[in-house]
């Protein structure tokens, strides 16, 4: 650690719809010192899971609203019987997660009245998930109004996309009216796992080249050049790319005009293609990723085929990409399958030596849970798993600003 390092405690916040994630961490050594979460926020019992000093703490109450969340949180956190903290003056910051922060926010900030108009402004393109952000900033400027808030907007990564590939080639006023481009998300965690695999190749962050391929519930492939983002998967929403747990990714949109003539409405398509598609869709069985293996393995058509499709199209995003950057220094798998399914990795990298890509597969069967280089000897391109912490950059993040404010 640097001397002179301010030392100072940071709540990390990731307010859902109806639930409030948290961590507590010791900066700048971004120790956690506990951890939890409130999931039904707003039915009959809510319940909170809350992890500390190696021990769980686990309630079940009523609450109500977002703001009795956020009051549950603190006074767990400073109480008797799992608290980690005397009181809450000793927060010294709270980093909050942002979904969309559009053109606008190309790196977090600290929060003010105009950064809140703002988030308020990209409701409209980020309506189910930038009003929940909002109450948990609200609810947490409410309770600790003189700590340094900070906002990490999971789009900010991808602001350096270039017009080539953040355009659609759409009537170009729909982009002037209605800024309709590509966004991308997960960046954060694209960011995280980047400067992590530069650490590991020991390369300057800004020397980078990688395809980085966030594979859980949600999925999404990045581009990065010179450690910065040029082309992402996801799009105007998180709908477009690759095939999720639930959601489509890439289809003809005219299906959509086809099943609207046949009777459909658009909120039902919305439904369809958001909640009942992806891995779910088209195994007609889950979205779970171990599950689908699991019975792929014992010879479910469908099952084998959602997998099947789900690798196909990542393989064709990292065949895009490799020619997007002009080749790359690696690849990296993270998210709930990335970093734990050795086979999905396995079945992506499949036949890629014409690209100099070759897995080892020992090292491959080995990796799960940490970071750590899967790929042969003789590979030309690196391939890495890396467990992502979207929670830690946030923290870093929140440290970095708090501290340069108060030097
Ligand atoms: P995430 O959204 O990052 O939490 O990832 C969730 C996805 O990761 C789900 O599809 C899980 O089934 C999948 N997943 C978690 N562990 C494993 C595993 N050991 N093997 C395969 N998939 C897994």
């Amino acid at each position: 650690m640097p001397k002179n390092s301010m030392e100072i405690k940071v709540l990390v916040i990731n307010a859902g719809s109806s639930s409030i994630k948290y961590q507590l961490y010791q900066m700048p050594q971004a120790r956690v010192l506990a951890k939890g979460i409130i999931e039904r926020i707003g039915d009959e019992k809510a319940k909170l899971s809350h992890f500390y000093n190696g021990k769980m703490f686990c309630l079940e109450k009523k609450v109500e609203n977002h703001q009795e969340g956020m009051d549950l949180i603190l006074d767990t956190l400073t109480g008797k019987k799992a608290g980690v903290i005397g009181d809450i003056g000793q927060i010294g910051a709270v980093g909050h997660r942002v979904v969309h922060g559009a053109e606008e926010f190309t790196g977090s900030v600290i929060i003010d009245d105009k950064v809140i108009a703002s988030v308020e402004k990209f409701v409209d393109l980020a309506p189910l998930h930038n009003p929940s952000n909002l109450t948990g900033i609200r609810a947490a400027r409410h309770n600790l109004p003189d700590v340094t808030q900070v906002a990490c907007f999971d789009t900010a990564f991808h602001t350096s996309i270039p017009e080539v590939a953040y355009m659609y080639a759409l009537p170009y006023e729909m982009y002037e009216k209605y800024r309709a481009r590509r966004y991308g998300f997960h960046g954060t965690s694209h960011r995280y796992v980047a400067r992590k695999a530069g650490q590991l190749l020991g390369k300057h962050k800004y020397e980078l080249n990688a395809i980085t391929c966030h594979l859980g519930n949600g999925c999404s492939i990045s581009a990065v050049k010179g450690g910065k983002s040029v082309d992402t998967s996801m799009g105007f929403t998180p709908l477009e790319g690759v095939v999720m747990g639930t959601r489509s990714g890439d289809f003809d949109p005219a299906i959509l005009f086809y099943l609207i003539e046949k009777g459909y409405d658009v909120k039902t398509l919305n439904i369809m293609c958001n909640k009942r598609s992806g891995l779910l869709g088209l195994s007609g069985i889950s979205n779970d990723m171990r599950e689908l293996e699991e019975l792929s393995r014992e010879g479910n058509r469908r099952a084998k085929l959602a997998i099947d499709v789900f690798c196909y199209r990542i393989k064709k995003y990292i065949g895009a990409y490799l020619a997007v950057l002009g080749g790359v220094d690696c690849i990296v798998f993270t998210g709930g399958i990335g970093e734990n399914s050795a086979s999905i990795r396995g079945q992506i990298c499949s036949n890629m030596d014409l690209f100099q890509i070759m897995l080892d597969s020992q090292a491959n069967n080995r990796a799960v849970g940490t970071d750590v280089k899967i790929s042969a000897q003789d590979s030309k391109i690196a391939v890495f798993v890396i467990c992502t912490n979207e929670e830690a950059a946030i923290a870093k993040d929140t440290y970095e600003l708090t501290s340069r404010t108060k030097r």
